[in-house]
């Protein structure tokens, strides 16, 4: 791999900066120390192993087109290229591990089109602008991430799922249409790929290609309402996550989390840190129904707005940010399976002081398991002893693609001969 060091930065800032402009390229310190972090450090073993890579350029196109130009330069100069949207993941997928350029897509926001069920925009729309359009033409994003913020680039190369996965699953479950990516093959063109050759450019990392514009499916919107209930005990709050799976039309959201979370989110009148929490994002027309579902199980509705948007904003891995606020010490894994709320007690024996959070999902629940961090060996040792019980694992202690390899491998030698999209990402082969 070419060291950092040895890259032709002056000559490839000098390239793309007659193309595309002076203020596409900057080499000023700060925004490459900015531009080469992302939230890993929410991971204590990853954290450690920080600062991991540093970026000798920022390139900032203004348009998909742009993306193409700035790549064939890199690619013609033999220089690392880490695609980046807001910078919000999680793993430290976002970090320039060999140096050369972090290509800023936040920037290419526009909006291409939005049609009768589909939106296609740039990689930098902010998923919650985009939800914000289409809501214009009486459409939403069938799922979009706790952090709407982002872009549809990060979320579609880096994210996974979040509201709304409870009904359509995650981002590789036909969200994505279509998308124009560009390979760093020396071609400075965009190719359009859809369907399931989509597949290999979906929480990739960007490893097999850049996302410079994307078309994702949209649905009709819905009335949707946030609903939030207090639990005094996990069995109790657990069989009401059950019972919202069955409710018709479905919630779009169901989190739970335990009180020592509750207590640790921003304070809110409808959040009780002294019992557990149940949140849901449920149709209107189904409040009446919850409420008879939290009535007869022994629960108590704290509140029913009309606006969801907290309830996504305090899913997924937002319980973890907010946990750690609190508890510094705290890690995390991504958890799923049966054992999460069939036998609470043998997961959390695992690590002791377990504090959980559940998401439920079409066929599964899913989750972030918290616990006192005190070395990697603790965190694999227990990972190990988990998956022996029938839990499976995200890792978050990792930045190395764990997913669909096979259909990553099978386009790298098209689309990145050189091995220069974001470098030091995929397992050694
Ligand atoms: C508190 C918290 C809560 C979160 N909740 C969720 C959640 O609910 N669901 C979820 O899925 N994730 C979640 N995440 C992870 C992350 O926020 C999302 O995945 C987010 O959508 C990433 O978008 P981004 O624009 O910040 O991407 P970045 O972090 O900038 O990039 C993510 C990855 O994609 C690559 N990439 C970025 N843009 C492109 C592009 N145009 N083409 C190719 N590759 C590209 C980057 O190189 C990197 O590998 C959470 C993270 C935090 C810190």
């Amino acid at each position: 791999m070419t060291r950092s060091t040895s890259l032709p930065i002056a000559e490839l800032a000098e390239k793309i900066s007659a193309d595309l402009g002076a203020d596409a390229v900057s080499t000023d310190p700060v925004k490459l120390a900015r531009a080469s972090v992302d939230w890993a450090h929410m991971s204590p073993i990853l954290k450690e192993k920080l600062p991991a890579g540093r970026a000798d350029l920022l390139v900032t196109p203004r348009s998909a087109e742009q993306i193409p130009v700035a790549v064939k330069h890199a690619y013609d100069l033999g220089v690392p290229i880490t695609p980046r949207g807001t910078g919000l993941g999680n793993y430290g997928q976002a970090i320039p591990l060999h140096g050369g350029i972090v290509l800023d897509t936040s920037r290419c926001q526009r909006i291409v089109a939005v049609d009768e069920g589909t939106v296609t925009a740039e990689a930098g729309a902010r998923m919650r602008d985009l939800d914000n359009e289409l809501r214009r033409t009486g459409q939403e994003l069938p799922i979009f991430p706790s952090t709407k913020g982002s872009t549809l680039g990060g979320f579609l190369a880096g994210g996974s799922g979040g509201t709304g996965s409870l009904i359509y699953g995650t981002n590789a479950d036909g969200f994505v249409r279509a998308l124009d990516i560009v390979a760093c093959d020396g071609s400075g063109e965009l190719r359009h790929v859809e369907g399931d050759a989509t597949v290999p450019y979906i929480h990739a990392y960007g490893t097999t290609g850049i996302i410079a514009r994307a078309t994702v499916v949209v649905t009709p919107a819905y009335d949707w309402a946030g609903v939030f209930t207090a639990w005094d005990d996990f069995d109790s709050a657990t069989g009401f996550l059950r019972s919202l799976g069955a409710v018709d039309p479905s919630p779009r959201l169901v989190s739970l989390d335990e009180a020592v979370i509750v207590g640790a989110l921003p304070e809110d009148p409808a959040l009780d840190p002294n019992r557990l929490s149940v949140r849901a994002i449920v149709r209107t027309e189904t409040v009446d129904e919850v409420r008879r579902l939290v009535a007869d199980q022994g629960g108590e509705v704290l509140d029913v707005r009309a606006d969801s948007e907290r309830v996504s904003a305090l899913s997924f891995n937002h319980s973890t940010f907010h946990l750690q606020r609190k508890y510094p010490g705290i890690f995390h894994l991504e958890v799923a399976g049966e054992k999460l709320w069939s036998d609470p007690d043998a997961v959390r024996a695992v690590y002791p002081g377990t504090i959980l959070h559940l998401e439920l999902m079409r066929t599964e629940v899913v989750g972030m398991l918290m616990a006192s961090y005190s070395s990697p060996e603790q965190v694999h040792d227990g990972m190990e002893r988990l998956e022996a019980m029938g839990v499976s694992i995200h890792s978050p202690h990792t930045w190395i693609l764990e997913r669909r390899i096979d259909r990553v491998r099978a386009v790298l030698e098209d689309n990145d001969p050189r091995g220069l999209l974001n470098p030091g990402k995929l397992p050694p082969s």
